[in-house]
């Protein structure tokens, strides 16, 4: 795939007229939406191509190929995960004033207003469809999961110094050679 910048707003319906391939990349630090999504900003680019033309009714439609790394914070522990993105998708393009008439149940409908397109925002649905409903580490790898273990040990070190009444004066002397 090309790595140039994919332009903001196209005329698909020209570019189906055409039978045209757009190859390129977008930046995902300009996806608003997908940041809320994910939980932090999406850094870096993605892949993305794009095939328009007239499919065998004659009818404009979109087929694209999506490649991305994301990186959404698991739920769990809180820090990103890593999460690779490959994605195809096919549409059937549809003119706003027009009626989507003869569409069939299991074509997805694409509405272009004004003849318009905005890729990045049809690239932006595409990725956060791909997010899990609750991104997770696996148990194994999760930070949540060592820092239990962790949390764990500290508990039972602080009941033992609760325990220990010398412990208490100990931290208040700490505080008094501190401040002096
Ligand atoms: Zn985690």
């Amino acid at each position: 795939m090309s790595d140039s910048l994919l332009p903001e707003l196209v005329d698909p319906f020209r570019l189906a007229d055409k039978s045209r391939v757009l190859e390129g990349v977008l930046d995902m630090a300009a996806m608003p939406r997908l940041a809320v999504a994910m939980g932090e900003p999406a850094r870096g680019l993605c892949r993305v191509a794009l095939t328009f033309d007239r499919g065998p009714s004659g009818r404009p439609r979109l087929a694209g190929h999506v490649v991305a790394e994301l990186a959404p914070l698991c739920q769990r522990c809180l820090e990103p995960m890593r999460l690779p993105v490959d994605s195809r998708f096919e549409m059937r393009l549809v003119q706003e004033d027009r009626q989507a008439a003869g569409a069939l149940d299991e074509e997805d409908l694409l509405v272009v207003g004004d003849e318009r397109l905005n890729l990045a925002a049809l690239v932006e649905d595409e990725l956060m469809l791909c997010l899990p409903v609750v991104p997770l580490h696996p148990a194994q790898t999760c930070a949540a999961h060592f820092r239990s273990e962790f949390n764990d040990r500290e508990l039972k070190a602080a009941q033992k110094q609760e325990n220990n009444p010398f412990a208490v004066l100990g931290r208040l002397k700490g505080g008094q050679d501190a401040d002096s």
